[in-house]
């Protein structure tokens, strides 16, 4: 249910939002264990806020603009006194000390926190099946992934399990999910959104962003989450605009860059790429300017970020140690052993890898040759997107080469997974926006991504765009229903 379908029930219905709020747990309790979308439901904090709410609607005060929106947070983004567990066993009893500012200014904007949602293990991954808390199912088909790592984000908002999530995305996995689940993703620039109280993975890629139902409730939900913020010294001091202004605006002769490289991969599924071409044509009959433009490095992307992502990785992760957080194996008493068990148990294999992947690529005599390169190769693609951006005005693609696949199809080949990624990255490395929208189906019925990349700091240009296709295309009638 999207926000304006919410707020006309908060309105129309003679029911409090306590009770709406209610609904939505008991929707949870009878249909998540099917998609086990929620590592932990925050019932309690939940009523709190709803009362809140509802006492402001009754003594006719004004409300706060996400005043009631039954919203869910990743669970590598904190909460005070709640789980926070990056779905390892890690963190799997970790109650976080403070709250992270993005979901605290969605409480502070009214929002009602539903609860923590599942991801790949520390958000690596692209299927969310490597969670401790296993595997979470895609609404279109619980046979399939839901895609990653903000796979419970995006799975609970397509399943109607709350309005609208927020998830993180490092390489894509806002998008992605977001995708493979027929919703809304948006990655913000970096520096958009505060990162204080988002766990590490990569902070050079790191950023917190909205899924959701419609374009307009992810202006509503990045307008909410960005600005300023003196706990993260990465975080932007620049006005935030207001998103839903421009939302509607016509796109006549907007300049949308379509990036050839990514439409002759072969790894490009057709039916993906027809259906993406079929956006592309329908952006044409909006008004737009079509045009062709070259990213000779966007393919690097992919290779560029499997060596500095976990290189950032394996350094952010040493805190780890099974002495100041999280697990301890406690069999042996001497530290050194204590602390590699602690690892050794307490990560799962994918994290372990890219622990290994990234102290290789930072050891000495390999930095140079693998870290190095990759941070130039990274600035090549930068430079590619500053000269595609002299010429259009945004940049479109396909979100992910293929649609949701098969859980398991890609147990024992993790090279093959780490290249659905392949179109998503690069907005990551060039820290630039993008947004995932649904602009098809495939004929199994799952729903295709569509991505629009944007400047630096020109979310309200891929928000407009996106905005006037979702309304012109109409691609998700029903949501899936099970
Ligand atoms: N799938 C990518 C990875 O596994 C991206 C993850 C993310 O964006 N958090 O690294």
């Amino acid at each position: 249910m999207d926000f304006k379908s919410f707020r006309k029930e908060i309105n129309t219905k003679n029911a409090s939002v306590k009770e709406l709020i209610n609904d939505f747990f008991l929707k949870i309790d009878s249909k998540d264990s099917e998609i086990n979308s929620y590592i932990c439901i925050t019932k309690d904090i939940a009523i709190t806020q709803a009362e809140k709410i509802d006492n402001l609607i009754q003594n006719e005060e004004i409300l706060p603009p996400l005043a009631g929106m039954p919203l869910a947070i990743k669970d590598n983004i904190c909460t005070k006194g709640v789980l926070t567990t990056c779905a390892s066993k890690m963190l799997k009893s970790f109650i976080a000390p403070y709250e992270s500012t993005a979901s605290s200014k969605l409480w502070s904007s009214g929002g009602i926190c539903l609860g923590k949602t599942n991801l790949d293990e520390f958000a690596m991954g692209s299927s969310t099946e490597t969670s401790f808390f296993g595997v979470t199912s895609n609404p279109w088909d619980i046979n399939r992934v839901p895609g990653g790592s903000s796979g419970g984000s995006a799975a609970s908002v397509a399943a109607g399990l709350c309005a609208a999530a927020i998830g993180s995305d490092t390489g894509g996995s806002i998008r992605q999910p977001a995708s493979f689940c027929g919703v809304v993703g948006l990655k913000p620039t970096y520096g958009r959104v505060s990162r204080w109280g988002l766990v590490a993975f990569a902070s050079s890629l790191d950023q917190i962003g909205p899924i959701t139902n419609t374009v307009s409730d992810a202006a509503e939900m990045l307008f909410a989450i960005s600005g300023k913020d003196p706990l993260d010294s990465t975080c932007l001091d620049i006005p935030v605009p207001n998103y839903l202004s421009d939302l509607n605006k016509s796109i006549k002769n907007l300049k949308i860059g379509i990036i050839k490289e990514c439409f002759e991969h072969p790894g490009l599924n057709p039916e993906v790429k027809n259906s993406v071409l079929s956006g592309v044509e329908r952006f044409k009959t909006l008004g737009a300017e079509i045009i062709d433009v070259e990213c000779p490095r966007f393919n690097d992307g992919i290779a560029t970020y499997y060596v500095i992502a976990p290189s950032e990785a394996s350094a952010n992760l040493a805190r780890y140690d099974g002495v100041k957080y999280g697990f301890r194996s406690n069999e042996d008493s001497n530290l050194l052993e204590m602390t590699s068990k602690s690892r050794a148990e307490g990560f799962g294999d994918e994290v372990q890898r890219r622990i290994l992947i990234g102290t290789y690529a930072l050891s000495a005599g390999y930095s140079d040759a693998y870290y190095k390169k990759a941070q130039k190769v990274r600035t090549l693609i930068r430079k590619d997107f500053d000269n595609a951006f002299q010429k259009v005005d945004i940049l479109l693609t396909p979100t992910c080469p293929s649609t949701a696949f098969l859980k398991g199809d890609f147990a024992n080949d993790p090279l093959s997974m780490y290249l659905s990624d392949l179109l998503t990255v690069p907005a990551n490395l060039a820290g630039l926006p993008a947004i995932s929208i649904p602009c098809g189906f495939d004929t199994k019925g799952l729903p295709i991504g569509l991505q629009l990349i944007g400047n630096v700091l020109e979310e309200d240009r891929i928000l407009n765009a996106a905005n006037i296709f979702e309304i012109d295309a109409q691609v998700i009638k029903n949501r899936p229903l099970f």
